[in-house]
Parts: C-alpha cells; structure tokens; sequence
C-alpha cells in the first residue's frame, strides 16, 4: 500500500479570539486507532503508523496546550481546534476600521491618451494569431477604464466629462449621438479611435473588424479559423472581446497568465473599503457566464463568510507554515435546468447586497476549478453548509 503522506495542512488562525482551527489532509484514508496528535507550546506533531510529522508553530503563534479540543478522524482527514497564545508579549495592535483591504491594482497601460498620445495596434487572435481588424493596423486615440459595478454609468456621459482635452479630438459635436452611452439600450459606445476596458472584457467598435475573420452563432463570436472564443456582440456598433481571448502586437496592455489573478483582483476592489462603493456587512457575488454552442447561462453564487482570515497553509517543501491572507466564503454552482437553483438565483439577483460580474467561459471555469481545489483544505464534514460548499480565496500576493 502506497505510503500515507499528508497532502495539505491548513490552520485557520484567528488571532483576535485566539483560536486556531487545524485541518489536514492524507492522500489515503486514516486508520483511528493508528493515528495521533498531540500539541507541544510550539509545535503540533501528528503521528500516522510510524511516521511522525512536526510542524512548528512560533513564528505565529505558541500553543495552549491545555485547550486541545474536537479531535477528529474521518477518512483521509485530521481536524482539531486549540486555543492559542499571544506569544509577542510587548506586541500592540493597531486596529483598523473594518480591517479594510488595500484596493487591488488597476490594469496597467503603457498609454496615455491624455495627452493627445495615439497607438497603433493590431489586433490578433490569441490562440493561432489571426489578424482580426480590416487593416493591418489601428489607430487609438482614446482609451477608458469602464466604470465598474457599483458605479454610476451616468459619469459617462458626454456633457458630463470634466476634462475637456481628453475629449477633443474624438467628438467634434456634441448632440447625444456623440455620447460614449447609450442611454436607450443601456450600452457603451466605443468610436472607431475608442477602446474601453473593464477587468474582463474590453469594447471597440464593430467597423474596425473583419467579419470574414469571424464565425458569429447568435451573438458569441468566435474566430473563424481556430473556433476560439473571442467575444459577444450585442449592437451593430460594437464587440465586446474577452482579455484573454484577444492579443495587442505592440504589448499594449498587461498580460495575465493566470485568469484567477484578475478575478481576485476584482473581488479585492470590491471589498476594499477605500474606494466609493461602502461595503455592506453581507457580501454576495454572483459571477456568470454563457456557454459556448449552448444558449445558456452558468452561474456561480459565493458569498463571503470571513473577510479577513489568517490562513496558515503548510508549504510541503519547506515543511514551514505560511501565511496566506484569505477570504472565507461559501459557493454555489447552479445548474439551470434546477428549478431550485433557477430560484436561489433570482432570490440573489434582487438581494441588494449582490453585485454580478460577467466571465468568459474559460475564466468562469478557471475560477470554478479553484474554488473546489480550495475547499478540498476543509474536511468533508464540514465543507457543507445547505447545499453550499465552504472554501478559501487567497487574496494575498495578488499582483496584476
Ligand atoms: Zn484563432
Ligand atoms: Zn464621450
């Protein structure tokens, strides 16, 4: 039989009630009888059969020995609760209002349009490099950060703009019909000089685009000579892309390897205080997407338990713990044709502390694929709350 070794190990930390909350996972399953933990000032030694793991705890904690509590064995999991002690006697704590999180970075351009500067780009597909705009390349005059959720679209409309210069050389009149909004179907209206960008997708307008380049179904546009997914289209006016779906020649913007990076991103902004959206004591957030060659929506409700939990995460290489600062939440994949699911999702909708955010397919699978290896951390026994699942999202390190 394949050796027992430990997978994972987590310690929910909460230093303000001193309490520590330990989880371990095995790669096989656990014999009780054959298993035992026991607790030193500084350290936690688990031993299995004949092996014995120690993991030292000081450099976050000393341990209560005493307080050893809720010892469990079940299947491939071990879990256990102790009281911990502050071992940094002269340590103050400077309270912060809420515990705020530092607003996640912006998408970073190397382009000013501010000034009058202009980009010539090309426009690719991601995947076989396709060129997908008339002309070999484009000029853009005028780049803009959509506003996100929470924010008023009416801060977009033309007559509205503080800055003048900005504006100049993209609207000689300024009748409504030169409105970057549209006020009538709700959209934004990129020019043929206009890009505007949120942290997942991006619009420009419809004329810059070679249709021939595209296979369109309904209204997901997709290229014609890989079939990857590039965008919807909505209005005659303008495609919406996805980030990852597209690519800049000239290294424009920002490069994301890994799209949970940018989810987090967002999820960091919305609970960052700092900012003009006042956080709500209940966070929910229901992120969805369409599924390609299907006319169907998925959707993934999470809604924050803990704002800010210290998650010690046990690095297997170095046999140290380290500090990964998390969000506790709990999730919900919801399947369509589940005329339950189908309610939860409405009864979300109209909640008022529910903010939604559209994925791309890719990206919304990517974030389903992480929220279940993170509850993985948590046993079985006590991943399940009603139907949803308990999970961690890391929200530290999260660099754009
Ligand atoms: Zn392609
Ligand atoms: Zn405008």
């Amino acid at each position: 039989m394949e050796q027992l070794k430990i997978k994972n190990l987590v310690i929910e930390y909460r230093s303000r009630i001193q309490a520590g909350n330990c989880f371990i996972h095995f790669n096989n399953a656990l014999d009780q009888h054959q298993t035992k933990v026991s607790l030193k000032a500084t350290e936690i030694i688990i031993q299995v059969d004949d092996d014995v793991y120690k993991v030292e705890t000081k450099e976050f904690f000393d341990i209560n020995i005493k307080s050893f509590h809720s010892l469990l064995v079940k299947d491939t999991f071990i879990s256990f609760r102790f009281i911990t002690a502050n071992n940094k006697q002269f340590d103050t704590e400077v309270l912060k209002v809420n515990g705020s999180y530092d607003k996640g970075q912006r998408i970073k351009l190397n382009f000013d349009s501010s000034n009058g500067e202009e980009e010539e780009v090309s426009v690719t597909c991601s995947n076989c490099g396709s060129l997908l705009t008339t002309s070999k390349t484009i000029t853009l005059k005028r780049i803009l950060e959509l506003p996100s959720n929470n924010l008023d679209v009416s801060d977009w409309f033309c007559h509205r703009h503080n800055d003048e210069k900005i504006f100049n050389n993209s609207h000689t009149e300024r009748d409504s019909s030169s409105n970057c909004f549209n006020e009538e179907t709700q959209q934004f209206q990129p020019k043929t000089n206009d890009l505007f960008y949120g942290p997942f997708c991006l619009l420009m307008n419809s004329s810059l685009f070679e249709k021939s380049r595209f296979r369109q179904k309904r209204n997901l546009i997709h290229c014609k000579r890989c079939l990857q997914l590039l965008g919807e289209s909505n209005s005659n006016s303008h495609i919406k892309f996805w980030w990852e779906s597209i690519h800049f020649t000239n290294k424009l913007f920002f490069a994301v390897d890994n799209p949970i990076v940018l989810i987090k991103n967002v999820i960091r902004n919305h609970l960052s205080t700092d900012g003009l959206v006042v956080v709500t004591p209940i966070v929910k957030i229901i992120f969805e997407t369409t599924i390609p060659n299907a006319d169907q929506k998925m959707h993934v409700l999470i809604q924050v338990m803990e704002k800010h939990l210290q998650l010690l995460q046990l690095n297997m290489e170095s046999s140290q713990l380290a500090e990964k600062k998390s969000i506790k939440v709990m999730y919900l994949m919801l399947n369509q044709s589940n005329a339950d699911d189908e309610r939860t999702l409405k009864y979300w909708q109209k909640d008022i502390n529910t903010t939604t955010f559209e994925l791309s397919f890719k990206m919304f699978h990517t974030l389903c694929e992480y929220l279940k290896t993170q509850s993985e951390l948590i046993p079985e026994v006590y991943r399940t709350n009603n139907c949803f699942q308990l999970s961690y999202i890391e929200l530290s390190n999260v660099n754009v």
